[in-house]
């Protein structure tokens, strides 16, 4: 067969296969950038070799065959489709309207040189469906099926709200006797995601776009169904109309539905005198695309004046007088070339599809987010598939789904090998497993990997939650600004004068990589930043480049302000002293300050009190082992789980030594905490990671052992769960690492009395109201805390002092009804001070 003959029988067969998808089934398999790629390659073919063009060409054709089981409805007037333009745009942006010229040209060719008006409105993403009212009644609604032929969803259609079951009587005339009003069925933006998720909520497939949402919901033989769907319908043309008030324009008859009781699309069509005032529309409509609620694919551009349509007629399966003005695609068929993870700034671990680069949305895509694992299983991305990518206005780039049809695959010879093949690529290969060769994909389904490609530290993905992340902290370089951000912040080390942007730059220049570094800066090493930062970017890389080079061969920069002349123009360097003040002020933190500071995952302000009332030092802390942790009030599994990783790590352990080397001394703190009554051995031996048992199970277990931790080790008559849990790895040293915790445990009364408690407020509680004369309200909470007293928000009979400062409201009153003792500030600091 010629080569040009088969490619035609090709094409369309393979679009009438998208076809049926498409308008039957609801479920197409490719974007609609695809389908119109390829059903202009058979219009070009066909206008060559009209001799091969196939009776059965879907550019003879109008949509899909109706679905079995709706009664049919044969249209009087057809309902046909619209010829395409599309205006490609440039890198920058620009689009090339040579096709809608031509349109324009071929209409003005056919009204003998006059020039039309021109209506141009939305081309809904959606389904056509006819409105037949009799004497203002809704008798019959349509889809358009074939073309001729079409579903009767009357029952449907009954149930969408915004379609009027009786019109509206017009002002100023009769209602017509008959009327065909035809629009468009959609499902707005909001409803479609509301659906989807709903869809994915009860493990059923999602919808892959509003308009197949809108299809699937209308075209349901049980019309409860429908009514359940948001669906919404605008007008946006008369097909036959019988009395009533007679319409000479394509407006007019947007006027009068409207008036009948149907919705238009408001502010969002227009009429113009010449085809330039219709591609300007055109592209502030394009620009308002992602804003509107509803999806449009393009914009239809009509002839206004019904008398020149008619003049201009019909090509077989559309209109001369109008066209459909697509948009750009935001959704194309590309490859999957890799799948890379991107750690962000707070250790979230995105899985990334690399991609063949692919124009969509405007702008060359070449990676699209698959957001977490859960996402990828669902979709099932893997390496060498092809995928529907989409970018819709400045939304990220992301891939909708796998045709799965052209996955590569292999085939894979019957061996013994078998075993280990169905492990790597699924269940599912496996569950239909032949005896003989089978073809299988040729790519693995994707995992995220174990360790950040960045720090090597572990990824973790704690229940629960869809998103992993990498465990590094501030040993990972993309987590770096954001843990010093958080270090230098008010309410962890309260550095003064270093913010956000300084602490950026430092990054970026890579002049501060731990928070150790802070304590190292000096004036030359922040001069340096500054004039990094107002440099272009080129120039600025270079001078880090050489900065750092200064700065680790140990040079002392002169500082001068310009670079090449050599002159040492003195700058000011008061704003660089003062960071330098304000790290050197913050040496000495309150532990609970000093253990948010560090950013351990889970340990907040609260969390990080905790820790300090309980333990009293750093050094008891970061070697408190997990069960000890997960004894604590307040500390549940995963955040003592949490804590214990974090200090497990000797990379965080040496970024501590650290800091403590450069000068930085967290103070000690009361125990305020009574640890003997939270750390009973059937507490911590019930919090044993691993190993599930209730407390008094855990007591028992704790006599059988002879009622020490010697025996939990050693006894081999204990029970055989006990045995089994004790065997598996580093279990035993969690015991003997409790061991040496218990038996260094710090007690309340040495640290009471070593910290000089204050036992006028050890174990008091205090309310804070008002401002204050002099103290902050977080000052005044870290005093009363460091010598054993609590902080609370809200006043009652547990109250001991209510300390008030000016402008004091319902809390002084409450306190002064409840009999609370009140004090001012004075009055507090020598409480304190006692
Ligand atoms: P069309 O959707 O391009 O244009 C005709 C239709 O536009 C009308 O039937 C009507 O439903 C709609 N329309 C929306 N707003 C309108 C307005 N203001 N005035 C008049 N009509 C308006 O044509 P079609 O024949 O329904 O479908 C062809 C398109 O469908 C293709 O271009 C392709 O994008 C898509 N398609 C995709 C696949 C696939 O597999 N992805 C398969 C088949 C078709």
């Amino acid at each position: 067969m010629n080569p040009t003959q088969q490619k035609i029988l090709d094409l369309t067969a393979l679009l009438n296969r998208y076809g049926y998808e498409y308008y039957t089934l609801d479920a197409p398999t490719v974007p609609d950038a695809e389908y119109d790629r390829l059903y202009r390659e058979l219009e070009a073919l066909e206008a060559a070799h009209p001799e091969f063009k196939q009776p059965d060409s879907p550019t003879l054709r109008v949509g899909g065959a109706p679905l079995d089981g709706f009664e049919s409805v044969h249209h009087e007037v057809p309902m046909l489709s619209l010829s395409n333009a599309f205006s490609p745009q440039d890198d920058s942006g620009a689009f090339d309207h040579a096709e809608m010229y031509a349109f324009d040209e071929r209409v003005r060719g056919g009204l003998g040189g006059t020039a039309p008006e021109y209506v141009i409105e939305p081309k809904f993403d959606g389904l056509a469906v006819s409105l037949l009212y009799r004497d203002g009644v809704l008798v019959r609604a349509a889809t358009r099926g074939d073309g001729a032929t079409g579903e009767d969803v009357t029952e449907n259609v009954k149930t969408i709200r915004n379609v009027p079951l009786k019109l509206h009587r017009p002002s100023e005339s009769a209602l017509p006797e008959l009327i065909e009003i035809r629009g468009e069925v959609l499902m707005l933006k909001a409803d479609f995601a509301a659906l989807n998720r709903r869809q994915l909520e009860h493990n059923q497939k999602p919808f892959a776009n509003p308009r197949n949402a809108a299809a699937g919901s209308l075209r349901q033989l049980d019309s409860k169904i429908t009514a359940q769907r948001k669906l919404h319908f605008f007008a946006y043309s008369i097909a036959q109309q019988t009395g009533g008030s007679a319409c000479g324009t394509h407006m007019q008859e947007l006027a009068y539905a409207a008036e009948l009781g149907f919705s238009l699309p408001e502010g969002n069509y227009g009429c113009f005198q010449n085809i330039d005032g219709v591609l300007a529309f055109y592209e502030q409509m394009h620009a308002k695309r992602p804003d509107l609620p509803f999806e449009i694919d393009g914009m239809v551009v009509k002839v206004d004046s019904l008398a020149q349509q008619e003049t201009l007629g019909f090509v077989s399966r559309a209109p001369r007088w109008a066209i459909a003005h697509k948009f750009p695609a935001e959704e194309a068929l590309t490859v999957v070339e890799a799948i890379d993870v991107q750690i962000g700034r707070t250790g979230a671990v995105t899985p990334v599809a690399r991609l063949h680069p692919v124009f969509v949305g405007g702008v060359t895509v070449t990676n699209a987010t698959l957001h977490n694992q859960d996402e990828v299983a669902r979709k099932d991305v893997r390496v060498g598939d092809t995928v529907v990518v989409r970018r819709a206005g400045d939304v990220i780039p992301e891939v909708v789904r796998v045709v799965l049809e052209r996955r590569p695959m292999q085939i894979l010879e019957h061996s013994s090998s078998d075993g280990l093949q169905e492990d790597l690529f699924g269940a599912a290969d496996s569950a239909e497993r032949p005896s003989e060769n089978r073809t299988v994909p040729l790519y693995p389904p994707y995992r995220l990997p174990e360790t950040c490609p960045i720090c090597a530290s572990p990824i973790e993905r704690e229940e629960g939650e869809a998103v992993a992340r990498c465990s590094g902290g501030m040993l990972c370089e993309a987590q770096r600004a954001q843990g010093l951000i958080h270090f230098a912040s008010r309410k962890a080390m309260d550095i003064e004068g270093l913010g956000q942007k300084q602490i950026e730059q430092l990054v970026a220049q890579d002049l501060v990589r731990h928070f150790a570094d802070l304590y190292r800066l000096d004036i030359p090493t922040l001069q340096k930043m500054k004039e990094n930062a107002e440099m272009p970017s080129d120039a600025s890389t270079m001078l880090s480049t050489s900065t750092s080079a200064a700065l680790s061969a140990g040079i002392s920069t002169t500082l001068s302000a310009g670079t090449s002349d050599g002159q040492n123009k003195k700058m000011p360097t008061k704003w660089a002293q003062n960071i330098l003040d304000g790290i050197e002020a913050s040496k000495q933190p309150d532990l609970a300050r000093f253990l948010f500071a560090l950013g351990i995952r889970h340990v907040g302000e609260r969390t990080a009190k905790v820790l300090a009332q309980a333990f009293g030092s750093l050094e008891n802390v970061r070697r408190a082992p997990e069960p000890a942790l997960a004894c604590l009030p307040d500390i549940g599994a995963v955040v003592a789980r949490s804590i214990a990783h974090f200090f497990a790590q000797d990379a965080q352990q040496a970024m501590i030594d650290e800091l403590l080397a450069a000068g930085v001394s967290p103070k000690n703190q009361a125990v305020t905490l009574p640890l003997a009554q939270y750390l009973t051995p059937e507490k911590w031996l019930s919090r044993l990671p691993g190993f599930k048992i209730s407390e008094n199970k855990a007591a028992a277990l704790w006599d059988l052992a002879g009622k020490n931790i010697e025996g939990l080790i050693n006894d081999n008559a204990l029970p055989a769960d006990w045995q089994a849990w004790r065997k598996i790895s580093g279990n035993l040293s969690l015991l003997t690492a409790m061991q040496q915790f218990l038996a260094q445990m710090p007690s309340e009364s040495d640290t009471m009395s070593s910290d000089g408690l204050n036992a006028a407020v050890a174990g008091k509680t205090f309310v804070l109201t008002g401002t204050l004369p002099t103290l902050k309200r977080d000052e005044a909470q870290a005093m009363i805390e460091a010598v054993g007293g609590k902080v609370s928000g809200s006043v009652s009979k547990k109250t001991d002092y209510v300390v008030a400062g000016e402008a004091a409201g319902s809390k002084l009153e409450k306190a002064q009804t409840l009999g609370v003792a009140v004090l001012d500030e004075q009055a507090l600091l020598d409480l304190l001070n006692k």
